[in-house]
């Protein structure tokens, strides 16, 4: 039977300032925006969605920017890591790129075999890193600011802290169809398709103080499923597991359900489509604030809430 989940889909977090958040994405990592649109639970506030060219599941890491958030707390209970990956042979080059913005980075880390990583923050103060690997085989993109062969290829991993993993595993492996591929001290690493993009690693961290929601904190981890009927199938899985789907939202670009996993995390199930070329242009994607057709007739109102934010991706060579 084929796999009803096979990845990641996109991450969400909570972040400060839209121009800074803007900036730092397109900016200083490079990635495209693929779509600028309002948080539909909240049209006064913007939703940025940053990606790979086309926005393709794996690489699309969202924001919900509140201007004077207050700030998070990373720990327990918590996505605190969200991963990027690039090759093996950019390290010098993202060393370099990072000093010269004035983001501090840890050294290069040995992690699994063939994986090194550098940690960072954003702006707001959310977790992120680069894994420097020759295991993935997806293209990568420029705009211009970022030689083609150092640009980001989308997510090579996530790293989520629990107080312990059993529960959580149990929930990936027997419900998300998703298999334990590796293991190191309390790193335990899962995926549905095993390659880079698609690893959810559980790290035990019982020390740790648990993670508060705020600025600089992930909001939920999606995870990609085919289509409208893979997900009602998943949906009645999680529901005979014991958890509490929501019912499918249209969320435009895809559809979703929502709900929260054991150790705290909340995991949304989203479809692979339609994708963000439904509503502007391939090429022109990002460029200008887009609504669904219920906020269409509140544009000069919600145009009116929103700070305008320029994107620029090339000023930052
Ligand atoms: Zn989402």
């Amino acid at each position: 039977m084929d796999k009803l989940i096979s990845g990641i889909h996109h991450v969400t977090a909570l972040a400060g300032e839209p121009q800074q958040n803007l900036n730092f994405y397109t900016g200083i990592l490079g990635l495209r925006m693929v779509k600028k649109t309002v948080n539909f639970d909240a049209p006064e506030v913007y939703h940025f969605y940053y990606g790979d060219e086309h926005g393709k599941p794996g690489s699309i890491m969202t924001f919900f920017p509140y201007e004077g958030i207050q700030k998070g707390r990373h720990g327990k209970g918590m996505l605190n890591v969200t991963t990027f990956s690039v090759p093996s042979s950019s390290l010098l080059y993202w060393e370099e790129r990072l000093k010269k913005f004035n983001v501090d980075f840890t050294p290069a880390q040995d992690r699994f075999d063939g994986e090194a990583a550098i940690y960072f923050q954003d702006p707001d103060g959310l977790g992120l890193e680069l894994v420097f690997n020759d295991s993935d085989s997806r293209p990568g993109f420029t705009y211009g600011a970022i030689p083609l062969e150092h640009s980001i290829k989308g997510f090579y991993s996530v790293e989520i802290w629990q107080e312990g993993y059993e529960r959580t595993a149990g929930l990936l492996t027997e419900v998300l169809d998703h298999q334990l591929i590796e293991e190191k001290g309390n790193r335990f690493r899962f995926a549905a398709t095993n390659a880079p993009g698609n690893y959810i690693d559980i790290l035990c961290t019982p020390d740790s103080r648990r993670g508060l929601g705020g600025g600089g904190t992930v909001h939920h981890l999606a995870f990609c499923t085919a289509n409208k009927k893979s997900q009602m199938e998943v949906r009645e899985k999680i529901s005979e597991g014991g958890y509490n789907p929501t019912p499918v939202l249209d969320r435009q670009y895809f559809e979703s359900i929502y709900f929260r996993e054991p150790g705290g995390v909340l995991f949304e199930v989203a479809t692979a489509g339609p994708g963000f070329a439904i509503d502007e242009e391939q090429e022109h994607l990002g460029e200008s604030l887009k609504l669904p057709s219920q906020y269409e007739s509140k544009r000069n109102l919600i145009e009116k809430a929103v700070k305008p934010v320029q994107l620029n991706p090339t000023k930052f060579k």
